[in-house]
């Protein structure tokens, strides 16, 4: 640390990524990625002749994607018989990560906390941190599961990973409801970056209710991790108030190739279809598999399982796997302790992993 460093932030433990290695080839199952490539449409626009005007700005209103989002969402909405999806109700970021973060900077204060529960996405309690924001850990039930009861008087905000991130448990939206009835000036934030991958949506909310944020990303179920696209849905005050964010830190957060990816992506719903079905039927395989080798899972509906085997830690076996070229994460929370979380890879991924795990098993004769 150096000497300018501001006392405010001398303590921050800043969030931890899954490592992204440029040493060798791993399989790759750490990040949550998705295992194909972005879809032929995205090839498609990413084009020289838009390279070329990479000397120009982006559009810091980004339309072309603003309006493909809304557009997706709008036929999802009225085909629902909801009242549609407005571009002016979509905002956007680089990644969800920032989208989340504005939320947390635009919407929490001194008497305004935001409550999320204790096991989650690991970036929500660092937000907290770098704003100055009060973060409230909501206990979850010993299987994991999140307890609605358990946010009943809580005045913060809440932001809640639906499906749950670490453990892809999904909570279903009559839940969500009851959250957002219980106390309409408090907002709650739907983290829905593997929603995609068997949860329901609580977008259909936003007719009722002016206190949701939906946040989606583009990284996990649209193979754009690398190009940061994500997305918030909500009252077109809500993202008035987000634009203020935006505008007053980095009018171009999105530069024009993430863009048009952005909305190349969004548009192709036949591909769409195509790579999250794979992964949810990978999905289900690889817990099927993970049981029958004596392994507890998590009853995940995202593109990724949370497995302890009761013969070896987390820690442990996340070693053996690297070191056989697998790459799962391993998560320091006390609770995850025995578990390693495994990202849904295409099927030789799968069988890979499962192959090494088998001969973990042998030589440690478990
Ligand atoms: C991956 C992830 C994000 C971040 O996604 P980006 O759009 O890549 O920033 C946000 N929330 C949860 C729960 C995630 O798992």
């Amino acid at each position: 640390m150096s000497r300018f460093l501001n006392e405010r932030y001398a303590a921050m433990k800043p969030y931890v990524p899954g490592e992204q290695p440029q040493d060798k080839r791993y399989v790759k199952l750490n990040t949550n990625e998705s295992p194909f490539p972005p879809s032929p449409a995205v090839l498609a626009a990413l084009n020289g002749e838009e390279v070329a005007k990479l000397n120009l700005y982006s559009d810091p209103t980004a339309k072309v994607l603003v309006d493909a989002i809304a557009a997706r969402f709008d036929r999802i909405s009225r085909e629902g018989g909801g009242k549609g999806i407005k571009p002016s109700q979509v905002f956007v970021g680089n990644g969800s990560d920032e989208v989340l973060a504005f939320c947390f900077q635009a919407f929490c204060g001194k008497d305004k906390g935001m409550a999320c529960p204790e096991i989650g996405y690991g970036f929500y309690p660092v937000f907290c941190e770098i704003f100055g924001i009060k973060f409230n850990p909501v206990p979850l039930r010993e299987d994991f599961s999140i307890d609605i009861k358990a946010f009943e008087g809580i005045k913060d905000n809440i932001t809640i990973a639906n499906p749950n991130a670490q453990t892809g448990i999904y909570i279903p939206v009559s839940d969500i409801k009851t959250l957002l009835s219980a106390d309409k000036d408090r907002l709650v934030i739907i983290d829905e970056a593997y929603c995609d991958f068997g949860g329901e949506s609580a977008l259909g909310l936003l007719d009722e209710f002016d206190n949701l944020i939906v946040v989606q990303t583009m990284s996990k179920s649209r193979q754009l991790a690398g190009g940061r696209v994500g997305f918030a849905i909500a009252s077109e005050a809500i993202v008035e108030d987000l634009n203020k964010m935006k505008f007053s830190f980095n009018p171009y957060n999105l530069n024009r190739l993430s863009i048009l990816a952005g909305a190349a992506a969004i548009s192709d719903e036949e591909y769409f279809e195509m790579t999250t079905s794979a992964v949810k039927a990978e999905r289900e395989r690889l817990k099927k598999t993970l049981a029958e080798l004596g392994f507890y899972v998590t009853p995940s509906l995202a593109n990724f399982v949370l497995a302890a085997h009761p013969k070896i830690g987390g820690k442990e076996l996340y070693l053996a796997l690297k070191e056989k070229g697998v790459l799962v994460r391993f998560l320091s929370d006390e609770a995850l302790k025995p578990y390693v979380r495994i990202t849904v890879g295409s099927k030789e991924q799968n069988d890979a992993l499962t192959d090494a795990i088998k001969q973990i098993i042998k030589e440690k004769g478990i």
